[in-house]
């Protein structure tokens, strides 16, 4: 279903049952978010969004839409719609409390997970799948400097230089936020550039 779609079904169908709001994991741990409002804003076509800013609070898990609503309606997508709707006026949600206690019911409305799955239709995927322990050993292993959006790391190993596996690689830069790297696996550095480190896998201790 597209959101054109999602938004003319669930404007003209929401009965105000408010299981979406009962059953919502944000709402339970005591946040003032409440989807079944932002259904009924939709059906009356609301303009001042101002008012409501509590779609903000909303972390789109979805488990209204696959789980609570039995009218198969889409509270999330509403919640995200508004939630433009604000980012196009900058309107942020500014709570007035910092700590929040979880609702009595709560313990009463978690969602079972082999109910999600029926749910959802994927109960026949819903199969044992032991762990296979395998020996993975490439030939050579190509280690990024940059897996982040800070800095890259800085190489501190040269090629032809012997590294142990969990040895350091690639150093934060100076006055940056980053990420060291390590070697995954004993071996020889065959190349290093500003991107990316090469190993040849060997058996270095
Ligand atoms: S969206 Fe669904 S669960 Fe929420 S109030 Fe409407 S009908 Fe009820
Ligand atoms: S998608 Fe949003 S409104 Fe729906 S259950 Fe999750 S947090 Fe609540």
């Amino acid at each position: 279903m597209t959101i054109p779609q999602a938004r003319i079904v669930s404007r003209t169908a929401c009965e105000q049952c408010r299981m979406c709001t009962d059953l919502c994991p944000r709402y339970l741990l005591g946040h003032h978010i409440e989807p079944h409002k932002m259904m009924r804003a939709l059906s009356y076509n609301l303009e001042d969004v101002s008012e409501l800013k509590i779609a903000q609070l909303c972390c789109e898990c979805n488990a209204c839409e696959l789980y609570s609503c039995q009218a198969n309606l889409h509270p999330k997508t509403v919640n995200v719609l508004y939630k433009q709707k604000l980012a196009e006026q900058g309107i942020r949600y500014q709570p007035t409390q910092i700590e929040f206690k979880p609702r009595e019911a709560r313990e009463y409305r978690l969602i079972p997970s082999k109910r999600l799955i029926a749910k959802i239709g994927l109960t026949s995927f819903d199969k044992p799948a032991p762990v296979t322990q395998l020996e993975f050993r490439p030939e050579s292993i190509s280690i990024s400097l940059s897996q982040h959006i800070g800095a890259p790391a800085v190489p501190v190993v040269a090629v032809g230089q012997q590294v142990n596996a969990g040895q350091l690689i690639g150093k934060i830069p100076d006055n940056s936020l980053g990420a060291a790297v390590h070697a995954s696996f004993p071996g020889t550095v065959t190349e290093v550039s500003d991107n990316s480190i090469v190993i040849k896998v060997g058996s270095y201790v």
